[in-house]
């Protein structure tokens, strides 16, 4: 068995080793064998299923509260809004997420909680950061690479996923990947430039940390996106208070 693990983990080493890219923004090795065009191309059936199966709403009370934040953020991070797409979806779910390709769903719950636009702000930032970032990509390719370790090492005990490769892993499909939960550092890195964004799109990035004070004392039901993996609240408001003093000093 151990023997078998060995195998599995350097297969995995190796997709590391080709698939390893240093982000100079994040400041860190990235894993990643999917571009962000490639999850484009898979977060697009799921965009698309997504508003098949959740109705969205033109409510003017929503949209166009919506549509006058969402462009100064996707600015601010370096996007063409043109080439975003925005929707607001009906429901009481406390919840909002972004797909890569540029896709922003944002729930009627959760704009309900928010006391203004620099609290909108926050959370488009945050998900565009994770667009940006392209943190699916990695999820994607994280879940890949465990996946040809699980395969190589059934190969080696002789069963029939001889098939199991790295190909096979990458055609997993959409439901990996564009919406595998995002891990802990994913979330921390999210707020972090996403309190850039709406500081240099002229919000109050204090407004963050209010609204994040707000969504902890708020966890009923299915947990939201962004708290879904878990970075404490104490650590994630610390964090942004942290990044709001550096913005302050003009650093
Ligand atoms: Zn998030």
């Amino acid at each position: 068995m151990k023997s078998l693990m060995k195998i599995g983990l350097a297969a995995a080493g190796v997709m590391t080793l080709a698939a390893c890219a240093y982000n100079e923004t994040l400041g860190r090795n990235q894993l990643l064998f999917v571009s962000q065009d490639q999850m484009a191309q898979l977060a697009s059936s799921a965009w698309t299923d997504l508003k098949k199966q959740e109705p969205t709403t033109n409510d003017p009370k929503y949209v166009n509260r919506v549509n006058r934040v969402a462009p100064k953020i996707i600015r601010a991070a370096g996007g063409n809004p043109a080439e975003w797409e925005v929707k607001v979806f009906k429901s009481d779910q406390i919840n909002a997420f972004a797909l890569p390709g540029g896709k922003i769903g944002i729930y009627t719950g959760i704009l309900d909680l928010m006391a203004n636009d620099a609290q909108i702000a926050a959370v488009m930032g945050h998900e565009v950061a994770h667009v940006n970032f392209n943190h699916s990509g990695e999820r994607y390719s994280q879940t890949a690479a465990a996946q040809t370790a699980l395969g190589v090492g059934a190969a080696a005990a002789g069963s029939s996923q001889v098939g199991s490769s790295a190909i096979q892993a990458l055609g997993l499909g959409a439901q990996y990947g564009v919406l595998l939960p995002f891990s802990r550092k994913h979330e921390l890195e999210a707020d972090k430039f996403g309190v850039r964004y709406m500081a240099r799109a002229g919000y109050d990035p204090n407004e963050a940390v209010k609204f994040w004070e707000k969504m902890a004392a708020q966890k009923n039901g299915a947990p939201p996106e962004f708290l879904s993996t878990h970075p404490s609240d104490a650590t994630r408001i610390a964090q942004l208070k942290k990044e709001i003093a550096l913005l302050n000093s003009g650093s």
